[in-house]
């Protein structure tokens, strides 16, 4: 369960069945029960085929069909590290935060740092400065790579930036230097924060901001490193870990009825 979207993963032995992404609803268990009945939908199954399920994110200890919940920072550490074992940084960036995870040669949570409570850095933060540029989200990567002249942003905060965005847009700048300016001053708050915790390559980047071209070339620039790709969909990484803790304690439970 995210700010913005709610994603559902379903494996079978630890293979991806599918996966379901929907924009959050403003009930918790609303999302989760639409996103949960989506995917079951789409796959061909129904809830009793499900041996055991884990919710992660946002009031996960609300969902009423899941069997346990783990915290976010475990999940995605997770899934990332079942994606390719060589990775040792996580910069998730979603809708209301961004966290940087690191892991341990075996996979454990080693440590980690999340966004202070400025939206800096946010996707949400993006969706409103794209929106100044009149441009959706999903245009501002793409349009960003046009440029090699990113404009320099003064402002950090959000309410702030959507202003300077609309001087630079009435002296006649050119947008995709605009949207490279945004991006690359997005790109270097969460760069900080990667820095701050220590980073260690390989590194991924998963939440939906990771399906941001430019925010990739951008953070792969500050951060001096090319980043793991998961050809799946990076958004659900979260998801994912949850499901693959499900199949953990499908084990534990298979081993003590043995
Ligand atoms: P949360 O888990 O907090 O709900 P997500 O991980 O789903 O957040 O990320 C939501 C953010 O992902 C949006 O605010 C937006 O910036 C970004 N995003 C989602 N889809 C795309 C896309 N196709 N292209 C670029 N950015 C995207």
């Amino acid at each position: 369960m995210g700010s913005l979207t709610a994603k559902a993963v379903v494996m079978e032995n630890k293979t991806i069945l599918g996966s379901k992404i929907i924009p959050a609803r403003a009930d918790v268990v609303q999302s989760a029960s639409e996103v949960m009945d989506k995917l079951l939908e789409d796959c061909g199954l129904s809830h009793e085929d499900i041996d055991y399920c884990i919710s992660t994110g946002y009031g996960r200890d609300k969902i009423p069909f899941a069997d346990g919940n783990i915290s976010e920072i475990s999940c995605h550490g997770k899934g990332a590290y079942w994606i390719d074992p060589n990775i040792r940084t996580i910069i998730d960036i979603g809708g209301q935060d961004y966290k940087v995870i690191r892991v341990k040669e075996n996979g454990a949570l080693d440590n980690f740092l999340m966004n202070t409570k400025c939206a800096a850095g946010t996707g949400r933060s993006l969706e409103i400065m794209a929106k100044s540029l009149g441009v959706d989200v999903s245009q501002l990567g793409p349009l960003s790579l046009k440029s090699d002249n990113p404009i320099e942003i003064i402002n950090i905060c959000s309410a702030f930036t959507e202003f300077e965005i609309r001087l630079h847009l009435l002296k006649g700048e050119d947008r995709a230097d605009i949207a490279a300016g945004i991006i690359k001053l997005t790109a270097n708050r969460v760069a900080a924060t990667v820095r701050r915790l220590g980073p260690k390559n390989d590194m991924i980047v998963t939440g939906g901001v990771s399906k941001n071209v430019g925010m990739n070339k951008y953070l792969e620039k500050a951060l001096k490193t090319k980043f793991v790709e998961f050809t799946e969909d990076p958004q659900i990484v979260g998801a994912l870990g949850a499901a693959l803790f499900a199949a953990d304690k499908v084990k534990k439970i298979a081993k003590t009825h043995i």
